[in-house]
């Protein structure tokens, strides 16, 4: 079973992490899905892949009813980002998925209708949760061509995607947040110099997310960065060289 947990709360603003799934197989790499809730209403960031859709939807059940859920946000098209959109859209086939503009036409090979898909433009666009605006970033070629992450301005969150991504050996796999940045980092090194694709982008984000007010940085797999280890990742990828098959 997946874990719940709430890892920012302000009245019913609240954001959750669903993570680290001991009865998981091995083969499957594992992922963190998030709930972001305000105002009674949900969406879920990056809902993962078939293989794990019961684990994911059973500890949402914790706190918001699925059926209730309208929107999904897929940071990009991978597998283990949005294969299971058919599965949750059992439970609300009124759902809506906020995806680039370019992985659109793609994804109702997983599931969805012409209905379903509201495409992102590669400058961006704001998601109205409630009374909340959540921003989305461009973040493209790092790694998909159409790719963006999700700022919640008013908790200081930048959901990342697959940029922050460490592959932690799974005994050592156990906390939420990192801990020890220098120990943590080298598991995040060999992921963002193979999936990352493009120098350009890698220092226009960095320069980008600089800018921004930033208490924690979540990626989809791994461990969360938490005040400054977020400026210290940063600052430890835009000097990374990047795209190199090693
Ligand atoms: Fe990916």
């Amino acid at each position: 079973m997946k874990k719940l947990q709430c890892i920012y709360e302000d009245g019913d603003h609240k954001w959750y992490i669903i993570a680290r799934d001991p009865a998981k197989p091995d083969y499957v790499i594992d992922t963190n899905e998030y709930l972001v809730c305000a105002d009674g209403e949900s969406i879920i960031l990056d809902p993962g892949g078939i293989e794990i859709f019961p684990a994911v939807f059973s500890a949402v059940c914790e706190v918001f009813d699925p059926t209730e859920i309208k929107t999904v946000f897929a940071s990009h098209q991978d597998p283990d980002i949005i294969s299971s959109l058919s599965m949750w859209m059992e439970a609300n086939p009124a759902l809506k998925c906020y995806i680039s503009r370019l992985w659109s036409p793609f994804i109702p090979h997983f599931g969805g209708t012409d209905e379903t898909f509201i495409n992102i433009p590669d400058e961006g666009m704001d998601i109205r949760l409630g009374g909340k605006l959540l921003q989305t970033v461009p973040a493209h070629y790092l790694h998909s061509s159409g790719n963006f992450n999700i700022y919640d301005p008013k908790a200081k969150i930048l959901f990342s995607g697959d940029i922050g991504t460490a592959l932690v050996p799974a005994e050592m796999n156990t906390s939420l947040f990192v801990e020890n940045f220098d120990e943590h980092i080298q598991y995040a090194e060999g992921f963002h110099s193979r999936w990352m694709g493009c120098e350009k982008a890698k220092t226009d984000w960095c320069e980008r997310v600089s800018a921004m007010e930033i208490d924690m940085l979540c990626p989809q797999h791994g461990t969360i960065y938490k005040g400054d280890d977020v400026k210290r990742f940063i600052e430890w990828f835009n000097q990374l060289p990047i795209a190199v098959a090693v």
